[in-house]
């Protein structure tokens, strides 16, 4: 019998490379699924795949650059080994750049966008039988049905399981190209998000991370906002814990903050980006919040949810930023105590509004800002850290220390790393701690009690 036409003879082998954040990764595993079930076969091997595809990131130029360099480097090596697999590019690269990736030069032998993997192993048999002069397959733009379903992994990182439950974004922050690479915001249904993380648990998962380029703006009707969304999912029988990226300042609204207050299975942990602690470098941006919007959120946040923690995102050197702008930003970073920031200088993107500003912070200027800025973090962040020394926190096992035979590795439910010696480390299990010391940003820690019992424990599969 004929094989349908988009189906892979037996054997073929697809390697992915994943580039950016973390819904890449999660549609890198949802690419892997959905080539599956066309009879490809994943490889760990870039060097015996049939094809190469990278899941790309637009967010910052340096990202653009690794893998230009990288696509390059295969090229130099397909011409010297006389080998050649398929170069596919996915992601936000091949919404962004796909005329100049898979035309002209034919740096990649296709390019498709976030929304097409569907047609991924279709697309890919017409790569594998086009000549050189024919044209390569380009599947971009933007589609609302578009939502993809990765299978729960077997070793997820932080033992979370990442389950994205939209696409896209209606914000317009200036300097951001993800409206234009991932499209308007299109939700996930509840019952499909709901049947996934009932997949995770029956796959003995325990742990999952709700994603989006913009968590907190879910809704779905009238009737469901994120708030209720993500009390539907941390009532999923047998699921511990529940944790989300990334929520928008705007959208941590008091019910939002509430709920994730009053629900122990909700992780007390806000990735919650700031960009800057200036409102006129704020305003130029659009974020839609000032300084004392986000000072007043982080205030609630910490009277109403325990033990929650903050990271957060910055960006130096954004057009017109002043030295008094970044001085209010030294301020919140101060005031604030964050956990971990991750601090960018800003670099142009194409296409977006703040490229046609002038980019005026000189580059010295830039990388200044950006060192003062994480020298000031590191302080903030030891006098956290000091603060925790004799507290008893609550961290699950993530997997074995490397400190040494006996010495486990767990994470506490806002998001803090520890170490410490444990007789029985079962990956998952939750355990009482006391913190004894840290070292950077890892605590070290010694048993306060036995494992706990939680909810959804020894009800399993019910
Ligand atoms: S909210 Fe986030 S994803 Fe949306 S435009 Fe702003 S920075 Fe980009």
């Amino acid at each position: 019998m004929d094989r349908p036409r988009d189906e892979a003879p037996p054997g073929r082998l697809v390697y992915v490379e994943t580039y950016g954040c973390q819904m890449n990764v999660y549609d890198s595993a949802a690419i892997v699924g959905l080539l599956g079930a066309h009879g490809w076969r994943q490889t760990d091997d870039p060097d015996r795949a049939d094809a190469l595809l990278l899941n790309t990131c637009s967010v910052r130029e340096h990202a653009e650059h690794r893998v230009i360099s990288r696509l390059g480097e295969l090229r130099q090596r397909y011409a010297r080994d006389g080998r050649r697999a398929l170069l596919g590019v996915c992601g936000c690269m091949a919404e962004r750049l796909a005329g100049v990736l898979v035309q002209g030069r034919r740096i990649a032998d296709l390019a498709v966008g976030v929304d097409q993997y569907d047609r991924l192993a279709e697309l890919l048999e017409i790569a594998l039988r086009a000549g050189p002069q024919e044209p390569a397959p380009i599947a971009i733009g933007h589609r609302g049905d578009a939502h993809y379903v990765a299978p729960p992994a077997a070793n997820p990182a932080n033992n979370s399981h990442l389950v994205t439950i939209h696409k896209g974004c209606d914000y317009r922050c200036t300097y951001c190209v993800v409206p234009l690479t991932r499209g308007p915001q299109r939700e996930k249904a509840p019952e499909v998000i709901l049947a996934e993380v009932a997949a995770v648990v029956a796959a003995g998962g325990v742990e999952v991370t709700l994603l989006g380029q913009n968590v907190t703006a879910y809704r779905c009707g009238e009737a469901l906002d994120f708030a209720g969304l993500l009390e539907r999912v941390a009532a999923v029988p047998g699921l511990r814990r529940v944790r989300f990226l990334t929520g928008h300042p705007r959208d941590l609204s008091d019910r939002l903050l509430r709920a994730i207050g009053a629900d122990p299975a909700i992780c007390p942990w806000l990735h919650v980006p700031a960009q800057s602690g200036s409102d006129r470098v704020l305003k130029r941006m659009k974020r839609l919040y000032g300084r004392a919007d986000y000072l007043r959120m982080v205030e609630k946040a910490r009277a109403w949810i325990p033990q929650v923690t903050f990271s957060g995102d910055f960006i130096v050197g954004f057009p017109g930023e002043t030295d008094a702008d970044f001085r209010d930003t030294l301020e919140l970073v101060r005031g604030v105590g964050y956990d971990t920031i991750f601090s960018f200088k800003y670099s142009a993107r194409p296409g977006t509004p703040a490229a046609r500003l002038p980019d005026d912070v000189s580059q010295t200027t830039k990388r200044e800002r950006l060192a003062a800025l994480m020298a000031a973090q590191d302080e903030a962040w030891r006098q956290l850290a000091a603060a925790q020394v004799g507290q008893t926190v609550r961290a699950a096992v993530e997997a074995r220390a490397r400190r040494g035979a006996g010495w486990w590795r767990l994470r506490t439910t806002n998001n803090r790393k520890v170490v410490l010696p444990l007789r029985d480390g079962a990956v998952g299990q939750e355990h009482e701690v006391l913190i004894t010391g840290f070292k950077d940003t890892t605590f070290l820690g010694e048993a306060a009690a036995g494992p706990r019992a939680r909810r959804g424990d020894g009800s399993c599969g019910s």
